[in-house]
C-alpha cells in the first residue's frame, strides 16, 4: 500500500490526463494492455535507454514498448534513416529497394529464404496461419497453452485462464480469451503444456485418429509471457521431429524473441529451424513492421496466388527504411555481444540478491531478455507458473520499481528488455533497486 499511494502521488498529471483521456478513448488508453488501477502512467519521450513521463518523472527504460525498442528510443541512425524517406513519398503499396535489402538479411539471419511483410504480431501470426493451413489443407491449430501470439481469435484461446479448471495436460480444454470469440474458432485451436513433447505427441495420436491433426503447430521457442521460459534440453528437437513426422508446419512466433535474443532469434540461438518464423516488434525499431518468413515449400502456397497475405501498409516504405536502419546499421554483431554482457551482469547480479537475502525465486535470461522469477520452484510451462509464481511479490516489485525511476512491464507476466544503448549504468541503477527490494522484504 506504501508504495502505491508513493506512486500515486508522483504522478498526479498522470491522473489529470486519464481523467481527461477518458472522455473520448475508451478506457482512457490505445490498447487494453496500456490499462492500469488506478490510472496508466503517461508517458512524454524518451531518449536512448530513458523515458519520461507526464508528471516529469524521469526512468531508466527496461520496458522498452513490450521489447520493441531493442535499439533504445530516437536511435540516431533510425531517425536518420526516416526522415532521409520521408521526402521521397511514405507510402505507394508498390514494393521498394528497402523491401528488398530487409528481405536479403531476414534470410541471412533466420535460414528461411522467403519472406513477406505485415504491420504487427498479430498480423504476422494471422498470415503465417493461413498460409499453413492452406499448405496442409486442414483447419485446427496446435498452441502452447498459456501462449499469446496476438489478438485474433484463432489464436485468443487458451491464455490467462486458472488451469487448475481445465483438466489434465493431457486433454487441455480450449477457453476464450475474453467475449467476442466464436466457440466455432476455439474449438479450432488445441493446446498443450510447453516442455512436454510426450504430451505433445499423445495429442498428435489423438488428433490423427479423429481426423483433425493440426495444420501447425505455433510457439515460441523460449517462452516471453510467463516471464522468461527457456526450452528444456532436447524438448525443441522433439517438437521439430514430431512435427515434420505428422506433416504440421512448425511456426515459432519470433515477435518477441526474433531480433532481441540473437541476430537470427530463437531459430539462431537453439539451433532448430522451424517451417516458418514471425516477426514484428523490433523489426521497426518503433514503427510497425511485422514479416513472416518461411521454407520455400510452404511459401509456395503464397507464390502461386493461392493465399491472399495482404494488406495496404505491407513494406510500407517509412517502416522498411527503419527496418533496414535496424537491422543493418544498429543491430551488429557488437551490439549483440553488448546486449549479452550486459544481461549476463543483470542476471548474475539478480542472482546474487536473491541468495544472498534468501528470496523464494531465481534470476533468469536470454540475449536482451530476462526477470526475477517469484517462485520457489521452476516455471517451466503456464501449470508451473500459476501455481507458483508470487503475484503479489511481482506487483510489489513493479511498484518499487517505479517509484526508484526503474520503468518496467506492468502484471507479473512480462521480462525486462535491454537495448543497446543500455550501459552498465542502468544495470547498477536495476541491481541497486532490487538490493533495496530485497532488504525491505526481509528486514
Ligand atoms: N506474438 C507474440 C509472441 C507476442 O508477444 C505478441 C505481442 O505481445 C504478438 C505476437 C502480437 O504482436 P502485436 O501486439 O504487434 O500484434
Amino acid at each position: 500500500a506504501r508504495e502505491g499511494e508513493r506512486l500515486d502521488a508522483r504522478t498526479q498529471r498522470s491522473r489529470e490526463t486519464y481523467a481527461r483521456a477518458s472522455a473520448h478513448l475508451a478506457g482512457g488508453v490505445a490498447s487494453s494492455y496500456q490499462l492500469r488501477d488506478p490510472w496508466p502512467i503517461y508517458l512524454e519521450g524518451g531518449q536512448g535507454p530513458r523515458v519520461r513521463d507526464v508528471d516529469g518523472n524521469e526512468y531508466w527504460d527496461f520496458h522498452n514498448g513490450f521489447g520493441s525498442m531493442v535499439q533504445g528510443h530516437a536511435h540516431p541512425a533510425i531517425g536518420e534513416a526516416v526522415a532521409g524517406r520521408y521526402p521521397l513519398g511514405t507510402h505507394f503499396a508498390a514494393p521498394t529497394e528497402d523491401a528488398i535489402v530487409v528481405g536479403d538479411e531476414l534470410a541471412r539471419r533466420f535460414g528461411l529464404p522467403k519472406w513477406r511483410y505485415t504491420n504487427s504480431g498479430s498480423e504476422s501470426t494471422m498470415d503465417a496461419i493461413r498460409i499453413a493451413r492452406a499448405y496442409t489443407g486442414r483447419d485446427t491449430v496446435m498452441k502452447i497453452f498459456g501462449s499469446y501470439h496476438g489478438h485474433h481469435d484463432t489464436v485468443m484461446v487458451s491464455i490467462g485462464v486458472e488451469y487448475d479448471k481445465i483438466g489434465d495436460p493431457d486433454n487441455l480444454a480450449s477457453l476464450p480469451y475474453g467475449a467476442g470469440i466464436p466457440q466455432a474458432v476455439v474449438d479450432m485451436t488445441v493446446a498443450v503444456p510447453f516442455n512436454d513433447a510426450g504430451a505433445m505427441e499423445r495429442r498428435m495420436q489423438r488428433l490423427e485418429q479423429e481426423g483433425r491433426l493440426p495444420a501447425c503447430v505455433i510457439m515460441e521457442a523460449a517462452m516471453m509471457n510467463l516471464g522468461v521460459v527457456l526450452p528444456e534440453p532436447g524438448y525443441l528437437e522433439a517438437v521439430r521431429e514430431i512435427t515434420s513426422r505428422y506433416g504440421v508446419v512448425l511456426i515459432f512466433d519470433e515477435v518477441k524473441t526474433g531480433l532481441c535474443i540473437a541476430p537470427g532469434g530463437a531459430t539462431e540461438k537453439f539451433g532448430v529451424t522451424p517451417d516458418m518464423v514471425t516477426l514484428a516488434k523490433a523489426l521497426g525499431g518503433g514503427l510497425p513492421a511485422g514479416a513472416i518468413g518461411g521454407s520455400a515449400e510452404v511459401m509456395a502456397v503464397v507464390e502461386d496466388g493461392s493465399v491472399y497475405q495482404v494488406g495496404t501498409y505491407n513494406g510500407n516504405p517509412l517502416t522498411m527504411a527503419a527496418a533496414r536502419a535496424s537491422l543493418l546499421d544498429v543491430l551488429t554483431p557488437e551490439a549483440y555481444a553488448h546486449l549479452d554482457r550486459l544481461n549476463d551482469r543483470i542476471v548474475s547480479g539478480c542472482q546474487d540478491i536473491v541468495d544472498r537475502y534468501g528470496l523464494p525465486g531465481y534470476a533468469v535470461g536470454i540475449g536482451s531478455k530476462g526477470c526475477v522469477t517469484f517462485s520457489p520452484q521452476k516455471v517451466v510451462d503456464y501449470e508451473s507458473f500459476k501455481a507458483n509464481q508470487d503475484a503479489d511479490l511481482s506487483e510489489l516489485a513493479w511498484l518499487f520499481n517505479m517509484n526508484r525511476g526503474i520503468f518496467m512491464t506492468p502484471g507479473r507476466e512480462e521480462e525486462w528488455t535491454l537495448s543497446v544503448t543500455h550501459t552498465d549504468e542502468a544495470i547498477d541503477a536495476y541491481l541497486a533497486c532490487f538490493e533495496e527490494l530485497a532488504r525491505d522484504l526481509t528486514a
